[in-house]
């Protein structure tokens, strides 16, 4: 049993999604270099670990300005676009998969009065 939120997510994934990564794939295909799904992945990881030195920093009390975060943000978002069209990985179904197998643990240690 899917609940009405997962629904509405599910089907704008089904709408959107597929379509988006396949401009990010037209985009990157027409205007960059071709790359390996190898460096795309380090990447990703390197967007996500500059992101993550910002949280360390405004964790510790730093003042991070927001448009860094954003702008961080953006490049991990963008770096997975282009590890998944790099890998031929086809996000919206990993996702729609995923969220499922998610609703179904989440319910399951609902149930058990667990949280997820
Ligand atoms: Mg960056």
């Amino acid at each position: 049993m899917i609940n009405k939120e997962l629904e509405n997510l599910i089907q704008n994934l089904i709408n959107q999604l597929s379509t988006i990564q396949n401009n990010f794939d037209d985009y990157q295909n027409k205007h960059f270099e071709k790359r390996s799904s190898h460096f795309f992945c380090l990447e990703l990881n390197g967007e996500a670990g500059e992101l993550a030195n910002l949280e360390k920093k405004e964790w510790k009390g730093k003042n991070i300005e927001f448009a860094k975060f954003e702008d961080e943000a953006a490049d991990v978002f963008i770096a997975l676009m282009n590890y998944c069209n790099a890998k031929q990985i086809k996000l919206e179904d990993a996702l729609i998969n995923k969220l499922k197998r998610i609703e179904k643990i989440r319910l399951e240690n609902e149930e058990k009065g667990e949280k997820y």
